[in-house]
């Protein structure tokens, strides 16, 4: 673990001197490729091989049962990991939307349905503020906006982190501008739009979005804005890790023997790696072999096409899913993906639309989870992973579901009533209800 301390001084974006930056545990910017070290602030790539920067901590001086309780009588969100997050100690005084503590439904139904003895859950993140994962990545970036001093929140989205921005910008009293492709689903665009921020399409599809971000964030017009996943990535893609965290600990300080995990830019994949190492290093569970999983639609599965061919990069494709909260063509973190699911002995899968359908009917029927299309990735993969026999089914399992699927109804659309009776029995009984 990073133990180095480095002098956390930035410039504000703003322009003005800050003098200092509080992100509790953080103590610089580390280039993974390189390992560059550079002061905390709003950078995201390398000076020196434009790989990414990520979070380097000083964790020294923690005992284990100590942390452990402080976490256990912690706040019920995020914020009870604060000791091992990019946040300020007092960051739960601060207004924020407070992700996190989701449930972790043991899926006892489902699991007979695809035959896993080993003990089956899902993480069900769709009991978010905004019904999504997103929250917990924006929570972490709205504490680094505050600290740079960025007044207006912003990103590109592929629908559930518009609705994030939105909603958290609206709680710190800030100004969210956000960027969406045109043609999302009408569900995710609405609830962006309801917090009252800016809400802008761009013709194009997500990785179009993605690149006028980056060319806002070098211009003069960008000055003062902290896109979270962008120019504030390092920061946000910390908020993945308390997805570990809170997976072991509500196993009881346990690490899952295999996690299904879906994957966009890769970043959440990456980060529950990231947490779940953490908690070894620090002593808080014990040091035992997990295999990380990672999911794609077939419409949009780079990550998974180079798994199979035993490719170490990733060829972009142009996306075409229902799974549009996955459908990133070029994911950033794509060659790390692959690393992981290799070292731990997992592996990268992919479902066709039609899979992903039948896989939200079958978390449904079986748990009374209503997923989006992203839950239908996972569940439709973990099924399919079984049937290879890449997945154990007598090992301890979870899969994420990480969004709502009251945002993406016209997935199941065709689903309706049972039949329209007139009220009275005779029409009951004419209907062969009885
Ligand atoms: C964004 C998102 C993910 C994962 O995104 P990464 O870019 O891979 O971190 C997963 N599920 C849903 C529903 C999302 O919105
Ligand atoms: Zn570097």
């Amino acid at each position: 673990m990073a133990v180095q301390t480095v002098e956390s001084t930035t410039g504000s974006a703003a322009g003005s001197a800050a003098p200092s930056v509080d992100l509790g545990p953080a103590a610089a910017l580390s280039c993974r490729e390189c390992g560059h070290r550079v002061p905390l602030g709003p950078v995201f790539a390398c000076q020196e091989c434009f790989g990414p920067l990520e979070i380097a901590y000083d964790f020294s001086g923690h005992d284990p049962e100590e942390l452990r309780r402080r976490i256990e009588a912690g706040p019920a969100n995020i914020w009870r990991y604060a000791p091992l997050l990019p946040v300020p100690a007092d960051v739960a005084t601060k207004p924020n939307i407070n992700p996190g503590w989701t449930k972790l439904v043991r899926a006892d139904n489902l699991a007979r349905e695809l035959g896993v003895t080993g003990g089956l859950y899902v993480k069900d993140d769709s009991g978010n503020p905004t019904h999504s994962f997103k929250d917990r990545v924006v929570a972490q970036a709205l504490e680094a906006a505050r600290a740079f001093g960025f007044t207006t929140l912003s990103c590109s989205s592929t629908g559930n982190l518009a609705g994030a921005v939105g909603a958290a910008a609206a709680r710190a009293g800030l100004r969210s501008c956000v960027f969406i492709p045109h043609d999302l689903e009408q569900g995710k665009v609405v609830m962006a739009a309801v917090y009252g921020g800016e809400l802008v399409g761009i013709e194009g599809n997500y990785d179009d979005v993605n690149r006028f971000c980056s060319e806002l964030i070098g211009d003069p017009a960008g000055e003062g804005w902290g896109f979270v996943n962008v120019n504030l990535r390092p920061y946000y893609a910390e908020g993945s890790k308390t997805l570990a965290y809170e997976i072991c600990e509500q196993l009881g300080w346990r690490l899952p023997d295999q996690i299904v995990v879906p994957i966009a830019s890769g970043s959440q994949l990456t980060k529950i790696d990231k947490g779940l190492r953490e908690l070894i290093e620090l002593g808080l569970v014990e040091d035992r072999p997990y295999k990380i999983f990672g999911a794609q639609a077939e419409g949009c599965s780079p990550v998974s096409a180079a798994y199979k061919a035993g490719h170490d990069v990733v060829r972009p494709q142009k996306p075409k899913t229902i799974a549009k909260s996955l459908a990133i063509g070029n994911p950033a973190d794509g060659p790390y993906v692959l690393d992981i699911a290799r070292r731990t002995g997992g592996a990268v899968e992919d479902v066709t639309d039609e899979q992903v359908v039948e896989a939200i009917r079958l978390l449904a029927r079986t748990e009374g989870i209503f997923a989006e299309t992203a839950g239908g990735v996972t569940v439709g993969v973990t099924k399919k992973l079984i049937e290879n026999g890449d997945l154990d089914p007598a090992l301890t399992t979870v899969v994420l579901n990480t969004g709502d699927g009251l945002k993406t109804l016209d997935a199941v659309a065709d689903t309706g009533l049972t039949a329209t009776i007139r009220p009275n029995l005779d029409s009951f009984r004419e209907a062969g209800l009885a």
